[in-house]
Formats: C-alpha cells, structure tokens, sequence
C-alpha cells in the first residue's frame, strides 16, 4: 500500500547522488527525478543548501511507515559558492571544463576562520576567500580563534584592518570561552559555510558553540576530503537555536576562474572607492601613470599587503590554475 504526497523542504545532506531533505515530516532520503539531471548540465541540479519539491511515497514495511522521497523542483539560487568540476579523468589535456560544482547552496554568510596563532593567520588566504564571497554575493564573517595565546590587543592588531575596511569581525577561544556567546549569536537561525585552514579551531568553536557538533562536523569533512575527485558527502548540521552549518573546506580550492581580472578591484571595498579616480579608466593599479590606488597605497589609505593580495589574485585571475 502507498500513497502519494508533496512535501517541500531543504537539502541537508548530499551523498553520493542520494540527497537528505528536512521536511516537516523529519529528514527523508530521496532522488532526483531524471529530467531533472538533464535539464541541468553545467552545474549540480541538486546541492546541499537548495530548497526543493518532493514527491513522497509512504510505503509501509512490517506495519512501519517509511518514506521515500523524490526531488521534483528545485527553487532558483539566490546564491552559491561553486567551483569548477575537475576535469573528468583522462581529459586533463581540457583546459577549461564547462561544469560547476555547488559546494552550497543559498548560505547566508560565509564564516572565515583563523587562529591568531599556530597556526599563523594567512592573510593572502584571507583576502582570497573574502574576494570569492564578493563575488558570490555572501555576507562573510571573520572569525580569528585562539586569542587566548596572544591576547585581545595582539589580536586586534592583526585583524584590525578588516574591521576598518568594514568586514565583521568575532574574537573567540575556545579553550577560554570569550566570544563564544557572540559566535554562537551570529550562526543562529542562519545558514552559514564555515572553512578555513585545518588545526585553527573550528571544530573546537562548533564544539563550544553546541556540544557534539564540532565532532559531527569532523566527521563528514574528513570522510569527504578521502573522496578523489568528487566530494563523497556534504552535510549541514542544525543549531539548537535555528539555522545550520556546514563545513565546506571545497572553498580553500576554488580557482577565481568566473572572476574577470578587470572586476578584480571591485571586491576589493578597501580599493574600489579609488578606482573611478584613476586617470585611465582601464587601469590595472600595477604602473600606470596617474593611477590612484597606487598613489594610495603610498599615502597609507591602502593597507600595502592588501594591495599585494589584489597583485596576487590578479595574477590568479589570469591564471586559472593558479593555486592557493
Ligand atoms: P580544526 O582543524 O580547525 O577543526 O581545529 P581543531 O578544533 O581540531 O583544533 C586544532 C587544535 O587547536 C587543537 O589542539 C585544539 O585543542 C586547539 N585549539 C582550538 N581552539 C583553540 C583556542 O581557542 N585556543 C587554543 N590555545 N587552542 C585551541
Ligand atoms: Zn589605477
């Protein structure tokens, strides 16, 4: 016996072409329809993060309900962090493969954590992710952990900056507690990618944040950075008090290979106020004459190693298989 219904819900768990829906049924394992995965070729149809339609049967096994979904809708993006498939095996000669992967779908910010000490924060990775998010249209949020090993104020020289440029910034350690309540305020009841280097802290916060999550967190990104090639399994966790996070370490490789090197200064909000003051509005802020980011890089409006961030990833830009 089985009966058909329409649920709606969000794709908490994606696993090897089977995707977890939280519906208002509970989480409920389904497919994808397979028109669906012909619509789409250039990018994932269905991805961690996306809002979805489903059909569900309820089958009914030993007097136990069980229900089966399949993914009929998938609601437009708002937004996503993507990043190019990696060329299919034996095609490595392709230099531009035409498929994105979606690490998420729909996040509401994009947490960036660093540890103010071992391991040192890395900067240059810092201004790349934040130039990714620009790009994506995501809120970020940095988060520099371990303050407890060099202090409040050493901490705030470090990551001061950020804070001048505009960029929301929560000092935490999660061996002490302080600005756990305020991490643990700015994840609530939104939907949050979380990455940054390993050994910074990040399950440690997840864990001082809500008991039992850093771990589950641990869990499925080192299951997933086993995988070759292709992700094994993404997953979002829920917050007790709403929302959800997910750990998507897939941003450290994404290549700025949709960023134009000419847009480059435009996600740069430290640069950009200079950029229509330049004497030739083509200006790549390397030699030219009466260009006015340089001259504000000399005059110390510009941070010089953020300026060297946006030489580096103008590089990249350039380059599509530079990396990080
Ligand atoms: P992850 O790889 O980013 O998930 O980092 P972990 O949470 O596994 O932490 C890496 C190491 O840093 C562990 O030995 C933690 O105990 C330590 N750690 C994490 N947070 C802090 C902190 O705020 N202060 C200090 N001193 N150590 C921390
Ligand atoms: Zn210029």
């Amino acid at each position: 016996m089985s009966k058909e219904k329409w649920l709606e819900g969000l794709v908490i768990k994606a696993q090897s072409g089977f995707f977890t829906v939280q519906t208002t049924r509970g989480p409920i394992v389904s497919t994808v329809r397979k028109r669906l995965l012909q619509e789409k070729l250039n990018t994932d149809p269905v991805a961690l993060g996306d809002r979805v339609k489903l059909s569900v049967v309820e089958e009914y096994e030993e007097g136990q309900v069980k229900l089966r979904g399949v993914i009929e809708e998938v609601a437009p993006r708002e937004r996503a962090f993507t990043r190019q498939a990696p060329p299919a095996e034996g095609r490595r000669a392709e230099r531009l493969p035409d498929r994105e992967e979606v690490i998420i779908a729909n996040p509401d910010q994009v947490v960036f954590v660093f540890a103010c000490a071992e391991p040192e924060p890395r900067f240059k990775m810092l201004d790349r992710f934040l130039v990714i998010a620009e790009k994506s249209h995501i809120p970020p949020l940095i988060c520099a952990n371990k303050i407890d090993l060099v202090g409040r104020r050493k901490a705030r020289d470090l990551f001061g900056l950020y804070e001048a440029i505009g960029y929301p910034v929560i000092y935490t350690s999660a061996v002490t507690g302080q600005g756990i309540d305020e991490l643990r305020e700015a994840l609530t009841g939104k939907i949050s990618a979380l990455t940054g280097p390993s050994g910074v802290g990040k399950s440690s916060l997840l864990n001082a944040i809500q008991p039992g999550l850093g771990l589950a967190v641990k869990k499925v990104s080192e299951a997933t950075h086993k995988g070759r090639h292709t992700t094994v399994a993404s997953e979002m966790f829920p917050l007790n008090g709403g929302g959800y996070v997910a750990d998507t370490p897939g941003i450290r490789a994404v290549a700025l290979f949709n960023v134009e090197p000419a847009e480059l200064d435009g996600y740069f909000p430290d640069i950009a106020p200079f950029v229509p003051l330049c004497r030739f509005n083509d200006c790549r802020h390397i030699d030219e004459p009466g260009c006015a980011v340089l001259k504000a890089v000399e005059e110390g409006d510009i941070w010089i190693e953020r300026y060297e961030s946006y030489l580096r990833l103008r590089d990249e830009a350039e380059n599509v298989f530079y990396r990080c």
